[in-house]
């Protein structure tokens, strides 16, 4: 079995396929890196429901009810921590057009059946006495909680390790494939097709009997896809700073006891605080390809609302700022199991939730290997919700669109876009913008 990718998402499959006893090789230049290395790591199940996505809010419950067991049982096999804190999230608002946004919200919690309380503004000063006087009110969710996606990496990287997961430090190149020609018609379409490994950017082939995408919001770039099997998964980028209590402050108190999130004039922002003492303040959520700089407009934007949900956070020093880029999907639900190219499972579009996710993905994959079926709660996120109807091979090969309208880069082995590094060039059919379009909303998510 080979997974391409090593962020979290296939670190988690790796090492379950491993522990079943399937023997699995992992390809990544840099495993245990990816967007984990800059996500806040809250395990938000309840305070990121959204309206129409009732779906997913089932599959991210079903992950934070594995997580206390999950985090132990990887302390116990890696031997490491991964900085797993029970420690509940407060989400707060500023003016009364927040507070009307937070009950709204609020609202959807409670027909969802989610434990979630209203509390007053002074009630939640009282849990966070350094909150703003101005905070309005706010809803306390005693059951979501934090990770460090740092440490979750680390690890899970030596959990695979003693697992037995082999480790190729290379990018695979392209994807290999048996069955029809390797003609520009047949790479259109899987039928009649099946994936059997991948060549490596080093020149090495690895042979599978199943190939496992993981390559967050990479995925839909490998080479050798066939074009209705290329996940529409798109990168969408977040800033975000780390921030450290001095040493003094640290002395008289916590700074906060929990993740404290707040709608902001309709915008979003979160501030968890890590047991070592630092803060995370994120993030921005912006559409702009492959970019990963970080603009002071970004980090502006952050620090200015959280000086006024906790005015007390200049105090703090500056530890570090990041971009990263989350994967993506059209209904920013996860893409898990059998894609249409048999032999070819794709573990992808976790989009801001793939911390949280980890657990449950590690399991459904491991289902999914040994029994060829997504188990029935896991059913709602088959890849083949976006697979065109199969049709004709056409005479020449068109531009392509994916399901949410993108169009996509031909799959071909001489294609420029197999990935060569971390921050691969747009794709010359879809160029990122170099600055945020004026008309694109910067909202905050995880
Ligand atoms: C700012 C920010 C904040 C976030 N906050 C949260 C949060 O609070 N809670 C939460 O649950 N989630 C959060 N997320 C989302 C979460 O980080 C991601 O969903 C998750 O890390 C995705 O993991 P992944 O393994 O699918 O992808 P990635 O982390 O992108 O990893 C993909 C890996 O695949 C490799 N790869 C790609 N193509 C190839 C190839 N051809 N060959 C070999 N290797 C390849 C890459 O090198 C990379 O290592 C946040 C994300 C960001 C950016």
């Amino acid at each position: 079995m080979l997974v391409i990718g090593g962020g979290i998402i296939g670190l988690v499959t790796a090492w379950r396929a491993a522990q079943r006893g399937l023997r699995t090789v992992l390809a990544d230049p840099a495993p245990g890196g990816g967007a984990a290395q800059v996500a806040a790591g809250m395990l938000a199940a309840v305070t990121e429901t959204h309206f129409g996505e009732e779906t997913l809010l089932g599959l991210n419950l079903a992950s934070a009810r594995r997580y206390p067991d999950f985090a132990a049982e990887l302390t116990e096999a890696s031997g490491q921590p991964t900085g797993y804190r029970a420690c509940g999230t407060l989400a707060v608002a500023l003016d009364s057009d927040d507070r009307a946004q937070l009950r709204d919200l609020h609202a959807l919690q409670q027909r969802c059946g989610l434990d979630a309380r209203w509390l007053t503004g002074r009630e939640c000063r009282r849990l966070e006495p350094l909150l703003a006087p101005g905070v309005r009110g706010g809803v306390w969710v005693e059951g979501d909680h934090q990770i460090d996606p740092r440490l979750l990496a680390a690890a899970l990287l030596t959990a695979c390790r003693r697992a037995g997961v082999t480790f190729r430090h290379s990018w695979a190149r392209r994807l290999t494939l048996a069955g029809a020609g390797d003609t520009r018609e047949a790479a259109e379409h899987a039928d009649g097709r099946r994936a059997t490994g991948a060549v490596l950017a080093d020149g090495a082939r690895v042979a599978a009997g199943q190939v496992v995408l993981a390559g967050g919001s990479l995925s839909g770039r490998l080479a050798g896809l066939p074009a209705d099997v290329v996940p529409p998964v798109r990168p969408v980028k977040g800033q975000l700073l780390r921030l450290r209590v001095p040493a003094p402050l640290a002395a008289a108190g916590p700074f906060l006891s929990r993740t404290v999130r707040a709608v902001v004039r309709g915008g979003q922002i979160y501030l968890v605080p890590r047991a070592n003492g630092e803060l995370i303040v994120g993030a921005t959520t912006e559409e702009l390809g492959w970019d990963t700089a970080v603009t002071a407009g970004g980090l502006y934007e952050l620090l200015r609302d959280a000086h006024e949900v906790l005015p007390g956070v200049t105090e703090l020093e500056l530890v570090e700022t990041l971009a990263g880029l989350r994967p993506g999907s059209p209904d920013n639900a996860p893409l898990l199991g059998p894609s249409r190219l048999p032999g070819l499972v794709l573990a992808t579009g976790h989009h801001r939730n793939g911390v949280l996710l980890t657990p449950v993905t590690g399991d459904v994959l491991a289902d999914v290997l040994t029994t060829g079926e997504l188990p029935p709660y896991a059913r709602p996120f088959t890849p083949l919700r976006f697979s065109p109807a199969p049709a004709p091979a056409p005479a020449t090969a068109p531009a392509r669109t994916t399901a949410n309208g993108a169009r996509t880069p031909p799959p071909y082995d001489t294609s420029p876009l197999a990935p060569a590094g971390p921050a691969p060039a747009p794709a010359p059919d879809r160029p990122a913008p170099a600055t945020r379009p004026t008309d694109a909303p910067r909202s905050r998510k995880p």
